[in-house]
């Protein structure tokens, strides 16, 4: 039987893009003959007509298969659904704005033919984005390759191919505070990089404003390292050595010339000063305590209101793991 190709398309609100994205995407699947391709349409608890849009596509083409979120859980746990249902031989995930060009996914199957097991697709240039947004990731990039352990190639998206040993990895993943391109890079395995154009977004809106993108650094940053908590450590070491340098300074200062009390200014200023830092790192450990109690509940990571497969995905079928709970969890 002919390999299967799963493209997993996380969308939320996205009616206006999703017939064009269809579109496009069957023009590829048409040019990949010796596959037999679906896409998965994962409907993130969309309050458009989405879940109409994909219901429709799937009566028309039995290539495509639909998800449906009891809400709107986020695209990292959108995208995990998709591919805990995915099925393929290799899975791909393709954002449904077209902001990555379903073309890509020839280039993929070519690289994984040639025995890689992650492609992704690295953005040489982002169209449509303002230079803030590119500055701030371009800085969040780098700060993120400093201070994680597993590297993290810099200007990649979601937007990848997996082979299954991949997809079957990643799946064992649960974490809560879910930092996709993190995750994807502690997973491993041969990966290659394909270049291309990041496209302006074909229609819709994007979901994404800076106040998410910041919470989506810190996200990064905080399941990825715990440098920040170290460094309150040497940040308070050299603050002690310092205060005791100045202590003796002190101490020396008045018993050989005598000390008339001064110094209000100086005093306010390090009281102050310290009192930021303190309050400063007290954020920090709370960053991370407020993550430790979120994994602590070990609620799922998304619940599924409705799972369509596509027909020409179910001759392989097996038993399908429900509402996110972890396959090795429900067996073991
Ligand atoms: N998305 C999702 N759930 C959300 C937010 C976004 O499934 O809560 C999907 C969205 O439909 C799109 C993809 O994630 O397919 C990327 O979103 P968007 O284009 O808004 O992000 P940007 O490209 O601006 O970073
Ligand atoms: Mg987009």
């Amino acid at each position: 039987m002919k390999k299967l190709i799963s493209i997993v398309v996380p969308a939320y609100n996205e009616e206006a893009v999703l017939a064009a994205f269809h579109t496009r995407m069957s023009g590829v699947f048409d040019q990949l003959m010796d596959y037999r391709c679906e896409m998965i349409f994962v409907n993130d608890g969309s309050k458009d007509g989405t879940q109409a849009v994909i219901d429709g596509l799937a009566n028309t083409d039995e290539r495509v298969s639909t998800v449906t979120l009891s809400r709107n859980f986020g695209k990292e746990a959108a995208m995990t659904a998709g591919l805990d249902v995915a099925q393929g031989d290799a899975v791909a995930i393709f954002d449904a704005d077209l902001q990555d060009p379903p073309e890509l996914l020839l280039q993929f199957v070519a690289q994984w033919e040639a025995g890689y097991d992650v492609v992704y697709a690295k953005r040489c240039q982002r169209d449509g984005e303002t230079w803030l947004k590119r500055a701030t990731a371009h800085i969040f990039y780098r700060v993120i390759k400093k201070l994680s352990k597993v590297a993290i190639p810099p200007d990649t998206g979601d937007c990848r191919l997996m082979s299954r040993r991949v997809v079957q990895d990643l799946g064992r993943l649960r974490e809560q505070h879910r930092f996709m391109k993190g995750l994807f890079a502690w997973v491993g395995y041969p990966s290659v990089a394909v270049s291309y154009r990041r496209d302006p977004r074909a229609a819709g809106h994007t979901k994404f404003n800076y106040w998410t993108l910041w919470n989506f650094a810190l996200e990064g940053i905080t399941s990825f390292t715990i440098a920040p908590l170290k460094l309150a450590t040497y940040l308070g070491t050299i603050f002690a050595i310092g205060a005791f340098a100045l202590g003796a300074w002190i101490i020396l200062k008045t018993l050989i010339w005598g000390d008339p009390v001064r110094g209000y200014p100086s005093l306010i200023v390090t009281v102050l000063f310290l009192g930021g830092i303190q309050l400063f790192f007290v954020g920090i450990l709370g960053e991370y305590l407020g993550r430790i109690f979120d994994e602590t509940k070990g609620r799922p990571l998304y619940l599924l209101a409705q799972h369509r497969p596509s027909r020409i995905g179910t001759a392989c079928a097996k038993q399908m793991t429900c509402h996110g709970e972890s396959p090795l969890r429900s067996t073991t």
